[in-house]
């Protein structure tokens, strides 16, 4: 299997850094996940919506915020649910 980008990196918008690994990753449903990042070189924070590739190692939830950057983790929290009130929208029928 080739798959370019097995643990969910992403690219730091802010400096550039690239290849950073999510800190942790919330579930988005059944095929998606929300992945938090924060760089090690500014300490930007972002997050980034993946679809779930099979195979992949999905990241850790955020079980312990102490681990975790709480500012993060809750930008972790408001893109999911943005992302679940988006799906809702562009549904027919409700489930
Ligand atoms: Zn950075």
């Amino acid at each position: 299997m080739n798959d370019p980008n097995p643990l969910y990196a992403d690219a730091c918008e802010n400096c550039m850094t690239r290849d950073v690994l999510p800190q942790s990753a919330l579930r988005d449903g059944a095929e998606a996940i929300v992945a938090g990042y924060r760089c090690p070189n500014c300490r930007h924070t972002w997050t980034c919506s993946w679809g779930v590739v099979p195979g992949r190692a999905l990241p850790p939830e955020p079980i312990d915020q102490s681990l975790f950057d709480r500012y993060a983790t809750a930008q972790l929290h408001e893109q999911a649910a943005v992302n679940r009130a988006r799906k809702h929208l562009s549904r027919k029928d409700p489930s």
